[in-house]
This record gives C-alpha cells, sequence and structure tokens, in this order.
C-alpha cells in the first residue's frame, strides 16, 4: 500500500464556476478523491478516469470521469502530483489533446513566413517600390549597351524617315554639340522632313527634330528649348525608366544582360511613350540649366512649348508624349525668371533663322 498524495488542482464541473476552481485532491491506489457537489462523485475509481496530457505543452495531466451530477475534469500541471498519479493509476493509457509544442510551433511558425508571409511581402514591397527598383535596374545598365539599344531602334526607324540635310540640320548640331559638349553619350542630330511638330530622342542619344517643328519655331533659341529639352530626357534615362515602368523589370534586365531583341521589337512603341510629369519637369529643369550654360537665352524653350499648348489643334505629336500642362508652363516660367540677368539677355545665337526656314520644304 503505497501513502496517498495530496496536491492542489483546478476542478471543473457541476458545482464549479464556469472558469474552474482551485482545490486540493488526494490520489491513492484506489482512485481520486476530491471534494465535489454531489459526495458521490468525489471519489473515481482509476476504471472510471480518463487521463490526458493537456495544455500548450503537454506538461499538464487532465483527468475525466462521469458522475451522477455530469462530467469532472481537473486538471495539475504539478509535476509530483503527475507523477503519483501515474504511479497509482499503473500506467493507465493517456490521450494527447496537447497543443503542438514549442519546437513544431517554430517549424510551423517558420514555413508559414517562409512560404507565405516572406513572398507575401517581398511582392508588397516590389509593387511599393516598383519605380525605385526599376530606376535602380536602370541605372545598372552601362551606356554601351544603351547605345547598342538606340543604335538597333534608329535603324528600324531610318527607314521611315526623309532625312534632310543642309542649313537646317548644320544648324541642329551647331546648337545640340554644344548642349552635350560634356556628355557620357555620343550624341547624333536628324532633321527629317515631316510636317508633324514633333522631335523626339532614343536611348543612347539619336535625336530627330522634324521640319514641321522647326517651321513653328521663329528663333533658334526655340529650337534650342526643344533641344536641350530632349537632350535631358538621354541624359536622366528617361526612356529606359519609362520602359522598365510600363514593361517591367524584363525591359532593365535585358539591357542589362545584352538580350536587345525582344526590347528594340518594342522600338516604334518606345519613341510612343508618355513620359511622366516628374520626367518632363526635370527635363525642363536641367534643360534650362544647361542652356545657360551655354550662354544660350532660356526663354526660347519657353515661348515654344507656350506656342504648341496655345496650338492644340495641330498635328503636334511632341505633345502627345510630351504633355504641356498649364502648371508645367507656369513652372518653367518661375524658373526663368528666377535666372540671373545675363541669362536671360544672353546674346542671341548667330542663326539666320529666316534663312533656315527658307532651305526646308514649307509644310503642305
Ligand atoms: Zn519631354
Amino acid at each position: 500500500m503505497k501513502e496517498p498524495l495530496r496536491a492542489k488542482a483546478q476542478i471543473f464541473g457541476p458545482g464549479f464556476p464556469p472558469a474552474g476552481a482551485q482545490i486540493e485532491f488526494e490520489v491513492g491506489d484506489s482512485g481520486l478523491r476530491v471534494k465535489t457537489a454531489e459526495i458521490n462523485d468525489g471519489t473515481p475509481r482509476w476504471s472510471a478516469i480518463n487521463l490526458a496530457k493537456s495544455g500548450w505543452d503537454g506538461l499538464q495531466l487532465r483527468l475525466e470521469w462521469k458522475g451522477a451530477a455530469g462530467t469532472y475534469s481537473l486538471a495539475t500541471g504539478d509535476a509530483e502530483a503527475i507523477a503519483a498519479i501515474r504511479r497509482f493509476s499503473a500506467g493507465k493509457s493517456e490521450v494527447n489533446t496537447a497543443r503542438p509544442d514549442a519546437a513544431t510551433r517554430a517549424w510551423s511558425n517558420s514555413l508559414i513566413w517562409g512560404t507565405v508571409m516572406f513572398p507575401l511581402l517581398l511582392l508588397v514591397v516590389i509593387a511599393w517600390q516598383h519605380q525605385r527598383i526599376a530606376d535602380w535596374a536602370v541605372d545598372l545598365i552601362p551606356v554601351e549597351q544603351e547605345t547598342k539599344l538606340g543604335e538597333i531602334i534608329f535603324s528600324q526607324q531610318k527607314a521611315n524617315l526623309k532625312l534632310v540635310e543642309g542649313e537646317s540640320l548644320a544648324m541642329v548640331r551647331d546648337i545640340g554639340g554644344k548642349l552635350t559638349r560634356d556628355s557620357r553619350y555620343k550624341f547624333q542630330f536628324f532633321v527629317t522632313e515631316d510636317k508633324a511638330v514633333n522631335a523626339y530622342a532614343m536611348p543612347g542619344g539619336y535625336v530627330v527634330v522634324h521640319t514641321g517643328l522647326l517651321q513653328l519655331a521663329d528663333t533658334a533659341e526655340e529650337v534650342a528649348g526643344v533641344l536641350a529639352h530632349e537632350v535631358q530626357h538621354v541624359e536622366q534615362r528617361h526612356s529606359l525608366r519609362g520602359m522598365a515602368q510600363s514593361l517591367g523589370l524584363y525591359a532593365g534586365l535585358s539591357v542589362l544582360f545584352g538580350d536587345l531583341s525582344g526590347l528594340a521589337s518594342l522600338g516604334g512603341d518606345l519613341l510612343k511613350l508618355k513620359f511622366s510629369r516628374d520626367h518632363e519637369t526635370e527635363a525642363d529643369r536641367e534643360g534650362l540649366k544647361s542652356l545657360v550654360a551655354q550662354k544660350i537665352n532660356p526663354s526660347g524653350m519657353r515661348d515654344f512649348f507656350g506656342k504648341m499648348a496655345a496650338q492644340s489643334k495641330l498635328d503636334l505629336g511632341f505633345l502627345s508624349t510630351h504633355p504641356a500642362s498649364d502648371e508645367r508652363m507656369a513652372d518653367m516660367d518661375r524658373l526663368i525668371k528666377a535666372l540671373p540677368d545675363e541669362a536671360q539677355k544672353a546674346a542671341p545665337l548667330a542663326v539666320d533663322y529666316a534663312a533656315v526656314k527658307a532651305s526646308i520644304a514649307p509644310p503642305k
């Protein structure tokens, strides 16, 4: 006969509050002895008691039995009491109702994080920082790769261009040369016979000006303003950034890793890519700076963009890719007025603009 053991436990069942009550119980050879509402319910025998491991880590033991008043359960985490219960019940089998132990929890947590949460977070970050990631990828592209891409696109476009030589080209090359003197790109300027008022730049420094734009302009400074703006779209890699944003990382990576064929096939579409408002503002601001640096009167840029905005009924291809909002015009005007006097009073370019206009076919 073993000495009975007394210990404390939490009891649930008839006569006890829903949250249970702390009671003292006794474990012995025949079974339990607990003070319950029904006197007979308090002395269940081992044969009537079900044992179960419970609690978070299976470190608790739960004893369950049916009495006349209902089902009771008693839970204890007291190691000594648990050992006594196991001893007195002679190794009665225990159901495992414990919740996963710490190791399993850690493992399943890392599974949830690794397979679900982390990729999800990564996606959120990518979506959120999409533009920054695209810009970062674009910054990694070497100039040579970009130039190759421009070369391919230009050679594709060339078939549709009616390239013009003579005074207009000489003027455009002269002004363009000044604006790109310190560039990391080897700029090439072209004039094409086309009555649509347009000018555009391809990655790597290919700049094309339509005769229609030269006809709408009234001074060489106005043309210089457009060229300065276009040159900055190249310098700031706006086409590549626009591509990276609209085509995704694929564009940046394919340029980076030298597979240009897929991108080049989109060449025509790239030229129709609308620049973002931020890119337009940047091209205006940097363009104005470059005009001032070359002592070219910067008012021509504002005058020409304003003239185009006012003639919105014209076939203005330029405005569809370089939207000129009122806000943008006002910004340009503010920047010019903030410049030092000498910048605004720069001597006119030594160009007979009337002669340049006369040298190109009038718009039909
Ligand atoms: Zn633009």
